[in-house]
């Protein structure tokens, strides 16, 4: 049963992009820089699902950290698991810094059990199964899914589930879900 989890949109959390500075695959020593996935059309007609993952690893602190952890996840993911390009679109590591995976308009990698691809995948870095998500990177997380409103990047009908609502994994961990779901409230509309 899937329980669709709509992100309160508090008023402190403003518009735009100006707050989330995205950290560039560029700048964080990607070994690709462009997806070679296809772009989507229309994604703010198309994009209605923002899922959110954990990493399950190590969490960061500083940026030199978390560059390590996402190239060792860029690695994984192509050499290992074979894609063609690193699976989440957005990491969010520590509490205060977004990194471009594949970045906006790209199609996802479809996940093991779930057949969507138009949708925007999210990992928080770490592992919050048994961690606390720090508020601040729950609220960078919104800020990011506004500013791709903003950019036409997702649907304004989006809809945040967990990995695990659409299928059955651990990910994104019971802490970070309990907090997505405290973050959220049910609209009638
Ligand atoms: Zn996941």
């Amino acid at each position: 049963m899937i329980t669709p989890k709509i992100p309160d949109l508090v008023s402190d959390i403003g518009k735009g992009c100006s707050e989330v500075p995205v950290i560039s695959r560029r700048n964080w020593g990607s070994a690709t820089n462009v997806s070679k996935d296809r772009k989507i059309e229309k994604p703010e007609y198309t994009v209605i699902l923002v899922v959110i993952h954990h990493t399950n690893g190590k969490h960061c602190k500083t940026k030199e950290e978390c560059k390590r952890i996402i190239k060792d996840i860029e690695k994984f993911d192509i050499e290992l698991m074979n894609k063609r390009d690193i699976l989440m679109h957005f990491f969010i590591g520590g509490e205060n810094m977004v990194f471009e995976g594949r970045g906006w308009g790209v199609e996802a990698e479809v996940i093991p059990d779930t057949s969507a691809s138009l949708m925007i995948n999210i990992a928080f870095i770490g592992n919050f199964t048994s961690e606390t998500v720090p508020t601040k990177a729950l609220h960078l997380a919104e800020k990011l899914i506004q500013c791709g409103i903003q950019r036409k990047q997702i649907s304004k009908q989006y809809k945040v589930y967990g990995h695990n609502d659409l299928a059955c994994t651990d990910c994104p961990g019971k802490e970070l879900l309990a907090k997505a779901n405290f973050a959220s409230v049910d609209l009638d509309y």
